[in-house]
């Protein structure tokens, strides 16, 4: 209570973008104050409101930096992000209350966010040392022939508010090994975050402009970065709608693009499942993060021969959750993002109530009072009865907000987790292995998880979804990252010494 008072009685700071080595103004000198979403007294800090002209400043630091840093070999670009891994263990906690102050979600879980970007760093790192091509042989005597990794150029990162360091992390990192130099814009209600990440490649030695960091909006900074001329490569992660404007910039300007976007996920519970354990899992996947993950569970797609019994449990795990404000210990459920999305979930809740059939089960109101009259706090909220063609069993409320769904089999129950148009993350609870292959054989989403919920990402695993959800490119898992980040060069090495006849009869017509 005392520590909140003299947050509240402080006076914010004011951050600074990071280019070229140096902490500078934004040339408008334009600020946007970030507010605590548990708290909107307090002010988190101000930040620039950038415009094109830091966005120019940014990339022409990035330009200058590329050829020493592409020179550096791998392995010393790595020992610097070793150094990095380093220095966020040790600050892990104060970055983890950096981010529930900002962000909203509790503690332990920020802590998690913080972990993710550490396990990133420190697995990259080991890249450095492996970056490997290969070698194959040649259609020709006395010539070889190879391929190497190269950097993309110049890579553009824009990343969403909810996981505001582990996101950067999953992109920066893999760009900096294989030496590309980059503009980073974290969201406009989350950069302190990406500012301490930041600020750690400083401390580590990170070479100045090999790393820029332009904050504001995405109608001003994220537009003039993927229309800028000397980015390669656009990276994002976001909403849909705003990945596929991005992705139309970046094409009408020749740029490689990266898109990990929404989803709307799901579990499958069948009718011979642990049902303990289910509703376990759906509630930490439906409720953790107030429901703000993209792989959040927000619907549970349930045998109708379990489908009361299942309810209960769930209903009586998500009514003792508590909501408050994310450094209280006891409270299992933050506040959402901002004012917007409280209007956007309230809008849903209303949408469910409406559509025919579905039923608002528990929850369904925003929470005004008492520890909660400062913040955007809303009830976990249930729908049951849901039918898979209403609205809020298809669109991405990204709330906490879940729909239950029955079904009379597991054909059923794929064709109903199959039919959105997303796919990023889906889960089945069964305990009969025939039952667990087949779903993770159907159901076309990028994850797939057995006896454990839709969330909950390990760094060394591919990380991206399908359809609607991303464009085939995957994050996380080395070879993944590194197919983003960097291009391959075929090398061919003749050393007969002469010009070879068979060359010019057997090339292949292409090239
Ligand atoms: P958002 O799409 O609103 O914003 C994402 C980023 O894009 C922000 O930095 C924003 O400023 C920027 N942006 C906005 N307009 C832009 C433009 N015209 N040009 C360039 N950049 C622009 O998303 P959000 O609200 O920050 O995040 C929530 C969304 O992100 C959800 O849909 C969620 O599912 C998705 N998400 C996906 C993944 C994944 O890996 N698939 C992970 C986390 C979040």
């Amino acid at each position: 209570m005392a520590q909140a008072k003299a947050r509240l009685a402080g006076k914010p700071e004011a951050y600074k973008n990071y280019i070229d080595g140096r902490w500078v103004e934004p040339a408008g000198g334009a600020m946007i104050e970030s507010r605590n979403p548990a708290d909107t007294r307090e002010v988190v800090g101000r930040f620039p409101a950038s415009s094109a002209k830091d966005v120019e400043a940014a990339l022409d630091a990035a330009r200058e930096a590329y050829p020493r840093w592409k020179a550096t070999p791998a392995p010393r670009r790595a020992e610097i992000l070793y150094r990095v891994g380093q220095l966020l263990v040790e600050r892990k906690e104060q970055f983890a209350v950096d981010m529930t102050r900002e962000m909203g979600k509790v503690l332990k879980e920020s802590r998690g966010d913080v972990q993710e970007a550490i396990d990133m760093t420190f697995y990259t790192a080991g890249e450095g040392r492996r970056l490997h091509g290969y070698t194959t042989p040649s259609e020709l005597p006395d010539k070889f022939a190879m391929c190497v990794r190269q950097p993309v150029g110049r890579c553009a990162l824009i990343t969403p508010w909810n996981f505001p360091m582990a996101i950067p992390s999953w992109k920066l990192m893999p760009a900096l090994i294989c030496g590309n130099t980059v503009a980073i814009k974290p969201a406009e209600d989350t950069p302190l975050s990406t500012l301490n990440l930041v600020r750690t490649c400083e401390e580590a030695g990170l070479p100045p402009g090999v790393l820029n960091l332009v904050m504001g909006t995405g109608e001003e900074v994220g537009a003039a970065l993927t229309a800028h001329r000397d980015v390669n490569l656009v990276s994002f992660t976001g909403s849909t709608q705003v990945g596929r404007a991005v992705a139309e910039s970046a094409a009408r300007h020749g740029k490689t693009c990266s898109l990990e976007m929404g989803g709307k996920n799901v579990i499958l519970v069948m009718e011979d499942a642990d049902l303990g354990l289910a509703a376990e899992g759906a509630v930490w996947g439906a409720f953790g993060t107030t429901g703000q993950r993209c792989t959040a569970s927000s619907r549970l797609v349930v045998h109708k021969k379990v489908y009361k019994k299942f309810v209960a449990k769930l209903t009586e795990r998500a009514r003792a959750l508590r909501v408050g404000g994310g450094l209280d210990p006891r409270v299992e459920v933050g506040p959402v993002i901002n004012e917007e999305a409280v209007a956007k979930i309230m809008g849903y809740v209303e949408i469910g109530r409406k559509e025919d059939r579905a039923t608002l089960h528990l929850g369904g109101r925003r929470l005004k009072k008492g520890e909660h009259k400062h913040g955007h706090f809303i009830e976990p909220t249930i729908f049951t009865d849901v039918a898979s063609g209403m609205r809020i069993a298809r669109e991405e409320i990204f709330g906490p907000v879940v729909s239950v769904i029955p079904c009379r089999d597991l054909d059923e129950a794929v064709e109903i987790g199959n039919g959105v148009e997303y796919g990023l993350s889906s889960a089945i609870y069964t305990r009969d292995v025939n039952r667990a292959f087949k779903a993770m054989e159907q159901m076309y989403t990028g994850i797939f998880y057995v006896n454990s919920s839709t969330i909950g990402a390990e760094v060394h695993l591919p990380f991206g979804g399908t359809k609607a959800t991303g464009n085939g490119h995957r994050e996380g898992a080395m070879v993944s990252s590194l197919d983003i980040f960097s291009e391959w060069k075929a090398i061919y090495v003749d050393y007969s010494g002469k010009l070879q006849k068979a060359q010019i009869d057997t090339a292949s017509p292409v090239g």
